[in-house]
């Protein structure tokens, strides 16, 4: 199977808010068990959403939350092009 990270590093936002069709979160599952330059990166996007949510609730106004998720999705492809 070939494997492009960038194509499975776009998909990683939308997989993580369940935005993929079950056969489609299947197949980034198994390229995912076959990566580990993905599943590191998935790892560490996961933990820092995670960070970000915890703190939505009152802390970020909307505007920032977002414009600090476009920064953290823009700095991943960022690592992939290095
Ligand atoms: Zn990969």
């Amino acid at each position: 199977m070939t494997h492009n990270c960038r194509d499975l590093i776009d998909l990683l936002t939308e997989y993580m808010e369940g935005g993929l069709p079950p056969d489609r979160a299947r197949a980034f599952e198994a390229e995912l068990a076959d990566c580990g330059a993905c599943r590191e990166m998935f790892d560490t996007l996961g933990k820092t959403r995670a960070a970000v949510e915890s703190l939505r609730c009152d802390a970020i106004p909307a505007d920032c939350h977002r414009r600090l998720r476009s920064f953290l999705d823009r700095g991943l492809h960022r690592q992939l092009d290095a």
